[in-house]
């Protein structure tokens, strides 16, 4: 009968839900335990790097630095996981301190290692920019490490740019101020009004990677790219498109005049070791 089938629909989805809410409360409580696991010889937490490239001159112009997490028990987990994760259960504060701290330590070590002019642009989620002491933050770390403002960029999604739009303008102003290059993150997802867009110090778009998944095949994508770039081009914003995988993408992003480009055509995110060595061989290619 209905009512009994009811009953056992809601009792699969209860046991589905219980399931899915214990799985998450272990990896929170491994992501509590790995947090406070960090020494300063070992941590469980890495960052890998990806490269920009700029379309103008082919060369590699800043990296962008990318959290890793790999746990004794869960083995590798991925970044979207215990981002939102973090972000859910107040954990998301010291993660993200740690990826600052380590990815100045880490501009420095470029630096030593004979890299110069590389910008390394940094994801902050939501939790982070509802601190008011996050510019304080970043002012310390970089002067900890004898870094500028100019060697830092950081990212914020535009789902995040849309929460708090007070707070958030005041903190963006902080750093805008100071001289950090600020980008929207995966531009075109979310539901920005561009009249609040506009009133943000930002520097530069990044054209989410669905859009130029299938950009050779696909005429509203196409067209999206298009529309996005000439708008972000008419605010006096620089264009980065994600997720560039082939070389007709690369083609044709450059066609529709995007300045910067990143993705697995050039390069995965990689350790930085390996960046270091990638960035040792790269040979700068002009359109
Ligand atoms: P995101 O900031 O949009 O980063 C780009 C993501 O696209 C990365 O995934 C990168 O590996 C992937 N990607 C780059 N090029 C290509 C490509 O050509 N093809 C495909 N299929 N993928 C490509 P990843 O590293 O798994 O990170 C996922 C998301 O997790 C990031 O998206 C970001 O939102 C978040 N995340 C990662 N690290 C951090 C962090 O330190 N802090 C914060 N708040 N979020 C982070
Ligand atoms: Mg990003
Ligand atoms: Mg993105
Ligand atoms: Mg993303």
């Amino acid at each position: 009968h209905a009512k009994d089938r009811g009953r056992n629909n809601y009792q699969f989805y209860a046991s589905r839900m219980n399931e899915a809410a214990g799985e998450r409360l272990q990896m929170e409580n491994a992501l509590r335990q790995a947090l406070a696991s960090i020494t300063p010889e070992h941590s469980p937490f890495s960052l890998h790097f990806q490269p920009q490239i700029n379309v103008a001159d082919g060369r590699v112009v800043g990296l962008e630095a990318l959290a890793r997490w790999h746990d004794p028990v869960l083995g590798q987990v991925p970044p979207d996981r215990f981002i939102r994760i973090a972000e859910d259960s107040g954990l998301m504060q010291p993660l993200g301190d740690w990826v600052f701290w380590e990815t100045c330590r880490h501009i420095r070590r470029f630096r030593e290692a004979g890299l110069s002019g590389l910008r390394v642009a940094v994801n902050i989620s939501a939790q982070q920019l509802r601190h008011e002491a996050l510019p304080m933050l970043v002012r310390g770390v970089l002067a900890c490490y004898d870094l500028t403002p100019q060697d830092l960029e950081l990212e914020i999604t535009e789902s995040t740019a849309m929460q708090n739009p007070d707070l958030t303008l005041a903190i963006l102003n902080q750093f805008s101020d100071m001289g950090i290059v600020l980008a929207i993150d995966d531009f075109g997802t979310g539901y920005s009004s561009l009249a609040y867009l506009k009133h943000l110090p930002i520097h530069r778009l990044k054209l989410d990677r669905s859009f130029v998944k299938d950009i050779e095949t696909d005429a509203n994508d196409a067209a999206i790219c298009s529309a996005t770039v000439a708008l972000g081009h008419n605010l006096g914003l620089e264009l980065v498109a994600e997720g560039v995988e082939t070389d007709i993408q690369r083609e044709f992003l450059t066609r529709l005049g995007c300045d910067v480009l990143q993705g697995f055509f050039y390069s995965k995110p990689l350790p930085a070791d390996q960046i270091i060595e990638y960035l040792r061989h790269f040979q700068p290619v002009t359109p």
